[in-house]
Order: C-alpha cells, then structure tokens, then sequence
C-alpha cells in the first residue's frame, strides 16, 4: 500500500484510485517513476488533496523523477509518500515519510527552494 501524509495536518491517507476519468472500484495505486499509479488510470497527477483538513498539496514519492505538482490552488507543502504493508504500524509509516522527506529535500530541495523542502519537516523533526 501507498499512504499519504498530509504535511499540514499529519493525518494518514491511504492513496487509492477511485477513476480518473471513469469511475471504477477504488484500486490501490503502486509507485511509479511519474508518482503514484493507477492500474487501470495510468500515472496519477502527483497530488494529493488531504481527505481531514482539505489541503491540496504536491505528493512526492521517492524515486520520483517529476516534481510535486505546485501552482494555483495547490498549497505549497509537499506530501510525502510511504510504501508498507497493509495496517502498517504508525512508527513503520512514519519512518517511511522521514526517508521521502528527505529524498525530497536533497532531490528538489534546491530547484524549490528551501521552503517547500521544510515544508516536510513535519515528518523529520
Ligand atoms: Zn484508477
Ligand atoms: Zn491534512
């Protein structure tokens, strides 16, 4: 499983594809170098709209190859992506987001600037 933390809130979101242009059975999504993709979709924009606080942010995943998507109506925090087991325990999810944080840092960090790379420091600190 894929899951999402919300750089603004921390909540946890399991990132499934419920259709992006047809609506099919909500399907987990499996990483890609695009970000996060659907098997039957393709590659997902790479963003995430937290389903707690309702903040559009970028989604990075490690190993992605193309920026979080930033620009109008998007806040400018990034939300990193773990990859664990099913009920995963909170700890194992949370190691998972520090290593994104930081990839995400000392891959984008400079093309960013340093702020949207602090914007993850949520999970780091
Ligand atoms: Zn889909
Ligand atoms: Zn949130």
């Amino acid at each position: 499983m894929l899951y999402a933390g919300c750089s603004r809130c921390q909540s946890v979101t399991t990132l499934v594809c419920g259709g992006r242009f047809m609506p099919h059975v909500p399907l987990a999504v499996e990483p890609s170098p695009m970000g996060a993709a659907c098997a039957w979709c393709g590659p997902l924009p790479p963003i995430f709209t937290c389903m707690v606080c309702g903040t559009t942010q970028g989604l990075y995943l490690p190993g992605m190859t193309v920026p979080p998507a930033q620009g109008a109506g998007v806040a400018p925090l990034v939300a990193p992506v773990a990859q664990a087991p099913q009920n995963a325990a909170p700890h194992q999810l949370r190691s998972g987001f520090e290593e994104a944080a930081q990839q995400f840092a000392s891959s984008f960090g400079k093309q960013f600037g340093q702020n949207l790379a602090n914007s993850m420091s949520t999970w780091t600190s």
